[in-house]
């Protein structure tokens, strides 16, 4: 059978990871249609919201894309593309894996860890008032009025929505994870002591959730004890469910934990769609020098392999990977190789044979 799937190379080291994950796919004989999408920083602050709503439509028609990075200018600019493909294609939940595989020089051999995260509400709702707008000077005057908090005129407000459903749906999909993938246990991971209206609510809907899961464990711990867990006794946390930011800083420390950024793989998923892309971002300095690791896109595109229904060309597929690591010879230099991004894929495709 083949399948329609949208590809998104995005910008900077996008393109190489994006090209070699997916001659690695093609090489395990499931045959693929790609719509190929232009959507990248530079075209989209050129053509604007045409680009990215044709990229959209794409996914939305397809059910499935595998996305490689796109780049957001700090501080000033256009928002996010990632935010707003998420938030257009309600993609709620957010599942990023982190194994540990041998041969990887890493600091704990074997760990595995999945964090499952909220890709919406919370502190990346994107509600934001400058200190010196007058909206802004009308919240602070709000917050004195209602809280009796004086707030400087220095101060800008970012906003935490956050709600009981928005975090059921995510927690159902942490749930269904660790059913489909034999994971012990799920972690709720908050800051609910300090935040009682925002991660209170998030906390309160998983443990509602967990009741209509009885065959998996649940247990619910504080984000910073979870941080200190995951470097010291990273065997003690198994899928980690937790609102957006936490979840966005603990998948960086996990891939820190099996090697990296480049050995880091995700995905985005909602109810019509789903977009594959690993946890690193476009990496600038590196892009257009065939040297960056495409393990992270190319095990994006082994989850992408599992939500087609390709289970056997995914188990193919990550075992070539794992091979290749193993045989330690062709690796590039976040592992500790010379290889490059090129060489790499061109392993993988071989061992695919
Ligand atoms: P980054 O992940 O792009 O890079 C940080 C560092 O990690 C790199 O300098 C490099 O040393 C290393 N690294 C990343 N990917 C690697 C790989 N495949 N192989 C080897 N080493 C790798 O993070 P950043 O520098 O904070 O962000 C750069 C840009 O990417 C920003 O514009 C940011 O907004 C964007 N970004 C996009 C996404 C996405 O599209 N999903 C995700 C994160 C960041």
């Amino acid at each position: 059978m083949r399948h329609d799937v949208t590809l998104i190379p995005g910008d900077g080291i996008g393109p190489e990871v994006c090209d070699a994950a997916r001659s690695a796919l093609e090489a395990t004989g499931v045959q693929f249609d790609w719509d190929v999408q232009a959507l990248a920083a530079e075209s989209y602050a050129a053509g604007g919201p045409a680009l990215l709503e044709r990229a959209i439509a794409s996914v939305r028609e397809r059910g499935a894309a595998l996305k490689g990075p796109t780049s957001t200018p700090a501080v000033k600019g256009f928002r996010s593309i990632n935010i707003a493909l998420r938030n257009e294609l309600g993609l709620y939940a957010g599942i990023r894996p982190s194994k540990h595989y041998p041969g990887v020089p890493a600091p704990f051999a074997g760990a595995d860890v999945v964090v499952v995260r909220m890709n919406q509400e919370d502190l990346y709702a994107g509600i934001e008032y400058a200190h010196d707008e007058p909206d802004g000077a009308r919240l602070r005057d709000f917050v004195r009025e209602t809280r009796g908090v004086e707030l400087s005129p220095e101060t800008g407000i970012s906003l935490k929505p956050l709600s009981g459903p928005a975090a059921a749906r995510v927690a159902r999909r942490a749930f269904g994870y660790a059913r489909a993938n034999g994971r012990r246990r799920v972690t709720a991971v908050h800051k609910a002591t300090v935040m009682r209206h925002t991660d209170g609510v998030f906390l309160e809907a998983c443990r509602e959730v967990a009741r209509d899961h009885p065959d998996v464990d649940f247990d619910d711990r504080l984000v910073d004890n979870v941080c200190h867990q995951l470097v010291s006794h990273p065997e003690t946390c198994d899928v980690l469910l937790s609102p957006i930011m936490y979840g966005d800083i603990l998948s960086d420390v996990a891939a820190g934990l099996v090697g990296g950024l480049g050995m880091a793989p995700g995905a985005n998923v909602g109810d019509a769609a789903s977009v594959f892309e690993a946890v690193h971002g476009s990496a600038p300095r590196h892009a257009g020098r065939d040297r960056v690791n495409p393990f992270a896109m190319m095990l994006s595109g082994v989850m992408l392999l599992r939500h087609l229904g390709e289970q056997p060309a995914a188990e193919r597929l990550e075992g070539a990977i794992a091979a290749v690591v193993a045989e330690g010879s062709t690796l590039t230099y976040d592992l500790g190789g010379g290889a490059s991004t090129s060489a790499v894929a061109r392993a993988v495709v071989d061992r695919l044979g």
